[in-house]
Order: C-alpha cells, then sequence, then structure tokens
C-alpha cells in the first residue's frame, strides 16, 4: 500500500465523499487538508446518512484515526455541531480517532457574517459564496488576524488574542459595512458554547503523523471540492478560497516530507456546479431537469439546486493535469441509463476556432461546448458490479471518456452505495 489522495475533478461534489469511504478500509489515517464546512460529502453506509462538512470521511471505519490538517478553515461552530450529530448516530469519536492539528485557524463568529455582508454589498456580481465565511477566513489567515486551534489549550492568551483581534475587526463590521459591533461577552459565549467541545480532540498532528510515517502506516488524503475551485488553478474569482489541488496536500496536512503516490481523481459521468461561475457545458430546460432529479442534484449543505450539464472533457482533462491525478473513478454512471443519447462536450469553440486546451477564466463566458452524442444504454446498471456485465454501450462511454483525458478509470460507480462499485484495475 501507499499514500493516496482523493480529489475533485471538477467543480466538486462528484462523490469524493463516496469513494474516501469506501477507500478507507485500506488506510490507517484519513486527512482533510483544506476548506471548511461550505461544502459537503454525503456518505451512505451501514450506520446510516450523513452529510459531512468537515469531519474527514474515515471517522466511520473501526481504527482509523482522522486528522483535521492545519490547512482547513476550522470553524469550532459548525464543527461541535456535526460532532454531535454523528455521535448522536451512534459513530464513535475520541481524540484517539479524531485529531485536530493545533496550527488549524480558527474561523471565527464574524467570518461568517461578514461573507454576508459582502456578498450583500455585491448584490449581481456576487460570488455565489455559500456564507459560511470561508472568503474572510482565509483572507484573515494570511493577514495573521485569525487564532489557531492550540490557542484553545491557553486560555488566558486567548482571550487577549481575540480581544485586539476584535478591535480591528470591528472598525471594518461598523465603518465599512454599518454592522453592530462584537463584544468579548460574545466571544466568551463562543468559547464556552463551541470550543471547549472541540479542545478535547485539539494535539500536535505533525508528531502523529511523523510517528505513523515512520512505522508504515497508510495516508488518505481527501479534498473537499475540484481542481476548478482550486484558488490557483481554477475559475478565478468564482474559485474557493483555498488550495484543492493535491499538491497541497502534505501542507495542508502538517506533513510536507509525506510523498503521494497514488492521487484518486474523482469525475463524475456528467457534469454540475453549485452556484455562480462560467459553466461551458450547462444544460437547460427539460433535459437538464431530469438530470437534476434523476442525479438528486441538491446541494448537500445549502438545498440550492446545482446547474448541471454534459460531460466537459476539456474541463476534465484540465482538472486531471493540475491534480495531478494518476487515476479516475467515474462517478454516477447509473444517472445517465434512461437517457438515448448521452451529450458529451468534445471541445469549445472560442473567437471562431475549435480548442481544447481549458482557457484562461475570464475566456470561458466566450465560449460555446461542441456537443458530440453517444449512444445510451437504456438499461439499469445499478447492480452492475463487473466490468464485463455493464451493457457495451456504458463499456464504450467510459472508454470514450478515458481515452478523452488521458488517464485510467479504475473505478466506476454505479450507485451510492458503499458496494456499488465496479473495479477495472
Ligand atoms: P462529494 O462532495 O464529492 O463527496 O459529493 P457529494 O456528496 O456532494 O455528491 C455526491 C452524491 O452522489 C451523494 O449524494 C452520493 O451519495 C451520490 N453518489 C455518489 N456516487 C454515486 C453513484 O455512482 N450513483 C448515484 N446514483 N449516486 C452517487
Amino acid at each position: 500500500m501507499a499514500n493516496s489522495a482523493i480529489v475533485g475533478i471538477n467543480w466538486g461534489d462528484e462523490g469524493k465523499g463516496r469513494m474516501v469511504d469506501l477507500l478507507t478500509k485500506d488506510y490507517d489515517v484519513v486527512v482533510r487538508y483544506q476548506g471548511g464546512g461550505n461544502a459537503g460529502h454525503t456518505v451512505i453506509n451501514e450506520q446510516g446518512k450523513f452529510a459531512l462538512h468537515l469531519l474527514p470521511s474515515g471517522i466511520f471505519r473501526k481504527g482509523v484515526v482522522n486528522i483535521l490538517g492545519n490547512g482547513v478553515a476550522l470553524d469550532p461552530e459548525n464543527l461541535s455541531k456535526e460532532i454531535e450529530e454523528v455521535t448522536s448516530k451512534g459513530v464513535s469519536l475520541t481524540p484517539e480517532n479524531l485529531k485536530i492539528s493545533d496550527r488549524a485557524s480558527l474561523l471565527l463568529p464574524w467570518h461568517r457574517e461578514l461573507d454576508g455582508l459582502e456578498e450583500e454589498r455585491l448584490k449581481d456580481k456576487k460570488y455565489g459564496s455559500t456564507k459560511q465565511g470561508i472568503a474572510p477566513f482565509y483572507s484573515d489567515k494570511y493577514q495573521k488576524k485569525t487564532v489557531l486551534a492550540g490557542e484553545l489549550l491557553h486560555p488566558e492568551e486567548l482571550r487577549a488574542h481575540l480581544q485586539d483581534i476584535m478591535e480591528w475587526k470591528n472598525l471594518i463590521i461598523t465603518k465599512v459595512y454599518g454592522a453592530k459591533p462584537y463584544t468579548m461577552e460574545d466571544l466568551d459565549a463562543w468559547i464556552n458554547t463551541y470550543c471547549e467541545k472541540i479542545k478535547p480532540y485539539v494535539c500536535d498532528t505533525r508528531i502523529f503523523l511523523r510517528e505513523a510515517k515512520k512505522a508504515g502506516k497508510n495516508v488518505l488524503f481527501e479534498a473537499q471540492l475540484g481542481s476548478l475551485r482550486d484558488l490557483d488553478a481554477g475559475i478565478y474569482p468564482y474559485t474557493t478560497s483555498s488550495n484543492t489541488i493535491a499538491a497541497y496536500a502534505p501542507v495542508g496536512a502538517g506533513c510536507p516530507s509525506i510523498k503521494i503516490e497514488n492521487i484518486i481523481g474523482i469525475v463524475k459521468a456528467y457534469s454540475t456546479c453549485v452556484g455562480e461561475g462560467p459553466f461551458v457545458s450547462e444544460m437547460f430546460g427539460p433535459e437538464a431537469d431530469h438530470l437534476r432529479e434523476v442525479g438528486l442534484e441538491y446541494g448537500a449543505k445549502t438545498g440550492r439546486p446545482r446547474r448541471v450539464g454534459a460531460m466537459d472533457l476539456v474541463a476534465t482533462k484540465y482538472g486531471v493535469e493540475v491534480q495531478a491525478a494518476t487515476e479516475v473513478a467515474l462517478t454516477k454512471l447509473d444517472v445517465l441509463s434512461d437517457l438515448d443519447k448521452i451529450p458529451v462536450c468534445v471541445k469549445y469553440e472560442y473567437n471562431g476556432e475549435e480548442i481544447n486546451e481549458f482557457p484562461f477564466p475570464t475566456e470561458l463566458n466566450k465560449c460555446k461546448p461542441v456537443i458530440k452524442y453517444v449512444p445510451g444504454w437504456k438499461k439499469d446498471i445499478s447492480h452492475v458490479t463487473k466490468w464485463e456485465d455493464l451493457p457495451q454501450e456504458a463499456r464504450d462511454y467510459v472508454e470514450f471518456i478515458e481515452k478523452a483525458i488521458e488517464c485510467p478509470i479504475t473505478y466506476v460507480s454505479v450507485g451510492p452505495e458503499r458496494d456499488s462499485i465496479i473495479y477495472r484495475k
């Protein structure tokens, strides 16, 4: 075995959670290395159906240690609620199987509020934020205006540090946005209600990972969102505020010396995108509504209907490249089962030419999809577990994508349940 990362190739919501849940049986440690509670993984297993936002998907496997690395946006309010929710359904979380890096920065109460205030100010030019405070959080992290989770273990210093940051932040909240200032009473209530609940899990995860590495343990890195939402590689400014790509995983996990041998990119059999931003292969009308209904394409966090579109080979090939994916898991193939013919965006038309390189973000809105239809299979495939048992048209569809993205498709997922998977290795 070796260290692996499971990452999104497109806009997110590709089904990463179900793949991590499936593959954690082969790993000792699962690490979330970036992002916050602004997106969600849906995991369905024998313990029930769970919408995870911040907790690593390895929490359902006995013996797996789950780590929230220094790269995540650690929101004590959301995390403590999520811990309560999963433990109330019988999942066991202890400092033995959940560890929070003491160097993870905390998402503070005003971050969520500032997200809403800024989107309101932007009006029709808004970025489509999930209003979980992620962009204000990361801006403050890089301005060094937030606190580290490890400070929870030193309450006196924590209060003094928060007081200083609050005074600065209140200037912005009151003078720029005309909103109500925060008080130390607000922050004390926040510490007592939420931070106290996550404090037992805070430790030096760097030492844990170093020792795990020495002991030859296998580490799985779990990402949120996908390549096209990566702050540096994605469709800026409609990206998230962190790095979703696998190259960031060792840094965001807090163990830069760890080598990742396998990068499993997750691709959905068609495209979806939540929120704003360019989406070249977007479909509208009854064809789109049908896909949204069959695929249950509504945001795990927000319940927002997802925009849906044809498989986009230009964006997907780019996503595979920036993730440096070594293999791909294609999910939700079953959702396409009742289509007579399946649309695939094979190129973009840009300035009168057909292109297959993913263009600069500002140019995406000028691109039109070049659509090719491939035959559908019109059969229920949700119980198929062997590649040979898939209808020929379904195998052709998978192989067509594989050739175009130049990366082996090693798993095909045909249902949300743990075992609805075809191995092609
Ligand atoms: P993630 O953030 O990448 O984990 O993706 P989401 O959890 O937002 O979206 C994936 C959704 O699709 C979840 O509701 C999964 O249960 C579901 N899902 C995953 N794989 C499959 C599949 O192969 N077929 C079907 N029908 N649903 C799937």
